[in-house]
């Protein structure tokens, strides 16, 4: 007897009347009308039945911590930067877990599952680190949750040398923190941010973690901090391993460079996460007109074979006022401003919040295929490209087997004569 069957499912790859049943927390079979005896039955209406929506980037320690101590007024990352050092003597450890916790309900009813989260380790108390792991033993039963250590004010910029941000950032790790991080491009200079990518990338090495690094975020075309990352990934062994968010850079550099910069990418298996709800807002800030956009070349990269996620980055904090855990917004600007407009590249937009994101944190069991964990959102759309046309609303959400929120169909009443009584944006 299984322990739940979903019937009359559509997935991602389009396949329609599919089940799939499950037993205990797995996923036994998914097939063509699977009929068999089940404790629990869920008619899914035809609507579509995806894994878990996946965050591969996120700063989970100044999640909806806007307004403190006071709004970014120039809309800069540096302003950012300077805000959350005002604000870091400032937290507490409950507040940072209250929060947290308040982000991470918003992300189970939005059916995202698993996220990425930076932690800032430059802070000598690692009061935001120590507040995550908390959340992280919290969560386990509804969120995977990967910690990086993020040096946010850089690496080597320690007031005590450069060693101060580097033990501190060691410390992280031995708490238990999952990721090295790094931020090149705050580095004092070119050169100690090229220093900084080899240094992190061979404590990495040492420790067989993997390695996710804000890199080129900013609009200087002559940034070249993504070739060094990619240069000692392949020096070091760590194909695959090794991650680079943002790169925003690679938008304003010189087209030969980049045609030469995108075979070293894909040749040290990089992976790349582009965050396009704050590339497009923190970047060209200094341009007047025309003002570039400022997002990584998304579709160049995936068509050199590279892997690429939407991360969210922001949600209420110092860089971003606004978001809801809603992967399937980013995955919405990741579309616009990439011009992803094709049929293909819309359900490139899907995959790039969903698989694309869980093969960079590395997730075991993620998919709707026999053997895989029975973790699936069920959304009120029929194809992946009409949940990102309706940044479609999430009807049921399950971890192993269990459902974890669940939200009516949406439909407005109409009233109006002559035409239908509702309407659920659905031609
Ligand atoms: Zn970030």
């Amino acid at each position: 007897m299984l322990d739940l069957l979903v019937q009359n499912a559509t997935l991602p790859d389009g396949r329609t009347g599919m089940s799939v049943a499950v037993l205990g927390e797995k996923i036994v079979e998914v097939g063509a009308r699977i009929q068999a005896a089940a404790h629990q039955m869920l008619d899914a209406q035809g609507y579509l039945l995806s894994p878990p929506f996946v965050d591969a980037h996120f700063h989970m320690d100044a999640t909806l911590s806007y307004g403190l101590p006071r709004v970014n007024q120039s809309g800069t990352l540096l302003e950012g930067i300077a805000l959350w050092g005002e604000l870091k003597p400032l937290l507490t450890q409950e507040a940072l877990i209250e929060r947290a916790l308040t982000y991470c309900d918003w992300a189970v009813a939005k059916g995202l599952l698993a996220i990425r989260t930076h932690v800032d380790v430059c802070d000598p108390r690692l009061l935001a680190v120590e507040a995550l792991l908390e959340v992280k033993k919290r969560v386990v039963p509804y969120i995977d949750l990967q910690l990086v250590a993020f040096p946010q004010d850089g690496v080597l910029r320690g007031a005590r040398g450069p060693e101060q941000h580097i033990n501190n950032l060691k410390r992280a790790l031995d708490m238990g923190v999952d990721v090295v991080g790094g931020i090149p491009h705050f580095e004092r200079t070119m050169a100690d941010g090229a220093l900084s990518v080899r240094l992190l990338c061979e404590l990495a090495a040492e420790r067989g973690l993997r390695v996710d690094m804000h890199c080129d975020e900013s609009d200087d075309p002559h940034s070249r901090h993504v070739e060094t990352l990619a240069f000692e990934t392949q020096r070091l062994g760590l194909h695959g391993r090794v991650t680079g968010s943002h790169l925003t850079s690679m938008h304003s550099m010189d087209n030969y460079y980049v045609s030469k910069l995108l075979p070293l990418m894909a040749e040290a298996q990089l992976q790349v996460v582009a965050n396009p709800l704050i590339n497009i807002t923190l970047q060209g800030r200094h341009d007047s007109y025309p003002k570039r956009r400022g997002m990584t070349r998304v579709p160049e990269l995936l068509a050199a074979g590279i892997n690429v996620a939407f991360g969210h980055d922001c949600v209420m904090d110092p860089w971003y006022s606004l978001g809801s855990a809603d992967m399937l917004e980013v995955a919405h600007m990741g579309l616009h401003v990439g011009q992803m407009t094709s049929q293909a590249a819309m359900r490139q937009c899907f995959d790039a919040v969903t698989v694309n994101p869980a093969r960079i944190l590395g997730l075991n069991g993620y998919g709707l295929e026999a053997g895989c964990n029975a973790d699936f959102v069920l959304l009120q759309a029929r194809d992946p490209v009409e949940a990102l046309r309706l940044r479609a609303n999430r009807l049921q959400v399950f971890r192993k087997g269990r459902l974890l929120a669940c939200a009516p169909v949406w439909s407005s009443t109409l009233h109006l004569q002559g035409r239908p009584s509702s309407t659920a944006y659905i031609a």
